[in-house]
């Protein structure tokens, strides 16, 4: 069976966004968040291609998602560490838990574990223990691989990049980590000062852009298509959609697409989004995005039919800006109803 909606992944995109990640990050290794379910694009489907690429660290938030990875063989990550109900699947050695808090490093401490890794806080106070911990002996004996912060501003131009920069250098040598690791996706931009020895992008490998002087070296990753299930002309001054908020000035072909929000397609695109025929020409979103379904100008081409596959603009930046939700929301929402077929673009 298929779905009359799918989502066209491009294998190529994504393999040179990670090249690309992976060579402005120097020396350090490249990994790969690939939580949410590869920020919706399919975890596994992802992990592959780029371990077939060379990434070799993977990042995970939950258990769930670990064991979902399992049968790949590739290093994971659990970023959310150990609760008392992951005790035993954490130490079955599938992933390697992220410890951040005192309670979590205390209970892998009981539980025997093995290898792991830390978060330590270096001014986002989300997760992850103090530095002062640290450098008072809070992981000494742990076996630690890496230790690891989050950068809150990385894509702005804010002085705290840096001093989380510096904080976390301070703990080098503090621990028994083999490595450190600091930049997400935006902090891959900040230079490699940032870089350390490992580097954790997420957004950019899938198309998405964190800061503008990342736009021309980043691929499109990620695109809907769906499929025509009804046109239909629509007479000057009639209206189109729930609320009637368009209104046709002139005799408008108009095509219903197989796509709305609960597809992601998020409701901020209502009028205000685009979808494209195979030759460029742009149809235009008209009224209000439906929970299945949306409505497309098609006067400028009359060639699409009942059952024709239409593209939808998913530039991520231009996307984001058009709909109002962030670039983060616009992979993660796309749902499971969606075909996901992965093809090898130019
Ligand atoms: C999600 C996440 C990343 C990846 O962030 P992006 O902004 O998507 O590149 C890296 N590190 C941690 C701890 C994360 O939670």
């Amino acid at each position: 069976m298929t779905a009359p909606l799918r989502l066209r992944l491009d294998a190529a995109a994504l393999v040179a966004n990670w090249r690309t990640l992976d060579r402005l990050s120097g020396a350090a290794a490249c990994g790969a968040a690939v939580k949410a379910d590869g920020y919706g694009l399919g975890a596994a489907q992802v992990v592959q291609r780029l371990a077939a690429a060379g990434a070799r660290d993977f990042f995970v938030s939950n258990w769930a998602e670990a064991v979902a990875l399992a049968p790949l063989g590739v290093t994971v990550s659990v970023l959310h560490g150990v609760r008392d109900e992951d005790r035993g699947v954490a130490l079955t050695g599938i992933a390697r838990p992220v410890l951040n808090t005192d309670a979590q490093v205390a209970r892998w401490r009981e539980a025997g574990g093995g290898l792991c890794d830390v978060m330590v806080d270096t001014g986002m106070n989300r997760l992850g223990v103090s530095a002062a911990a640290v450098t008072g002996g809070l992981l000494d004996g742990l076996r630690i691989e890496t230790l690891m912060s989050h950068l809150a501003c990385a894509d702005e131009d804010s002085a705290m990049n840096d001093r989380q920069r510096v904080a976390l250098a301070g703990l080098a040598g503090r621990t028994s980590a083999r490595r450190l690791s600091l930049a997400n996706s935006a902090g891959v931009a900040l230079g490699c000062g940032y870089a350390f020895d490992l580097v954790r992008p997420g957004l950019a490998l899938y198309g998405g852009v964190p800061r503008p002087d990342m736009a021309a070296i980043l691929r499109q990753v990620v695109t809907p298509q769906a499929q025509v299930l009804q046109r239909r002309r629509v007479s000057t001054g009639a209206t189109v959609g729930y609320n009637a908020t368009w209104t046709a000035t002139h005799d408008t072909e108009v095509a219903i697409l197989n796509i709305g929000y609960a597809d992601g397609y998020a409701r901020g695109f209502s009028d205000r989004g685009c979808a494209r025929v195979a030759d460029g020409t742009a149809l235009p979103v008209i009224g209000r995005v439906s929970m299945d379904l949306i409505a497309i100008d098609v006067s400028a081409a009359p060639g699409v039919l009942e059952g024709d596959w239409i593209g939808l603009d998913f530039a991520l930046p231009a996307a984001s800006a058009a709909c109002g939700l962030s670039q983060y929301e616009l992979l993660t929402r796309l749902g499971p109803r969606y075909d996901r077929e992965w093809v090898s673009g130019a």
